[in-house]
Parts: C-alpha cells; structure tokens; sequence
C-alpha cells in the first residue's frame, strides 16, 4: 500500500515539475541507533527510536528514488539542497532561531513577525536553497545564519 501510495504521489509530482528540491536529511544517519554501546550510552533513546520508526515508515528513501527516475525519464530533474536552518530560518527576513518554530506546524518569526505554516516557510526557504545551489552560490546561504547550529529534525 505505501508503495503504491509514493508511486501515485511521485509520478503525479513528476508530471507537473520540471525541478524538484528536497531536503538532503540523510535517513540512514538520522534512522542510526540510539542506544549507544556499554562504555556510552546513548540519550533521548526512547524518543529517537520512535523518531526512527516514523523515518523509516515515511519511505523517504524510497520516495526519493521514485522522483530521481520518473524525473530522469521526463528530462527533470531532482536537487539535493542541506536540510539545515531549513525550519528555523524565516523565508521572508532569513533570521535564523530555534525560537522561530513555535510548534510542529506554526512558524513565527520574531524578527520580522511573518506567520506562516511551518511546513510551507521551510518549503519557500528549501526553494531558495535550490535557487542557490543551482546558480552556485551553496556559502551564500551558511553565510546568513545569524545564530549558532542548533540541531532542528522536523
Ligand atoms: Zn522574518
């Protein structure tokens, strides 16, 4: 069923997108175990591993690839662009905070007051990112976070 399910998702995207940027979230890093070893153990395990369950159920990995050859058929193509800052990074004034991202789906930006849905400001700013790496310009963006890397997983 979830295969069926990115097949319709994928091609129906591929149809109607000559470009498709995607976060580059590194799901075999991300899904890595929680629990550490017997001289380190591991923190927020019990959290990371249904954090890993809903990566890998999502078929990320999967759905990548359905985009990559649809896209390759239809003479599109797929970009990678790096995930971060992407959900903490204001779309409209790039100040960058952890504090931006009120909650799983709102973003406010206490900078410049812009709201949105926290989805579609880390899709604008993912769209940017594409526009950068496309026109070579990947340290324009490191170069506008104001703040210190905060780990952010959506
Ligand atoms: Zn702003």
């Amino acid at each position: 069923m979830r295969r069926d399910a990115l097949h319709k998702a994928s091609t129906e995207i591929s149809k109607n997108h000559a470009m498709i940027f995607m976060e580059n979230l590194g799901v075999s890093r991300m899904s890595k175990s929680a629990k550490g070893n017997s001289e380190k153990h591991g923190v927020n395990v019990k959290a990371k591993s249904g954090l890993n369950k809903s990566i890998l159920d999502a078929g990320w990995a999967m759905f990548a690839t359905m985009l990559e050859y649809k896209q390759r058929w239809k003479g599109g193509m797929v970009e990678y662009v790096p995930a971060a800052y992407t959900s903490q990074r204001c779309s409209q004034c790039q100040y960058t905070s952890k504090a931006n991202h009120v909650s799983q789906s709102k973003f406010e930006c206490r900078a410049c007051g812009y709201q949105v849905n926290a989805d579609f400001n880390a899709a604008l700013n993912i769209l940017a990112a594409g526009h950068a790496v496309l026109t070579c310009e990947v340290d324009a963006i490191a170069t506008t976070v104001k703040q210190e890397p905060v780990l952010a997983i959506r």
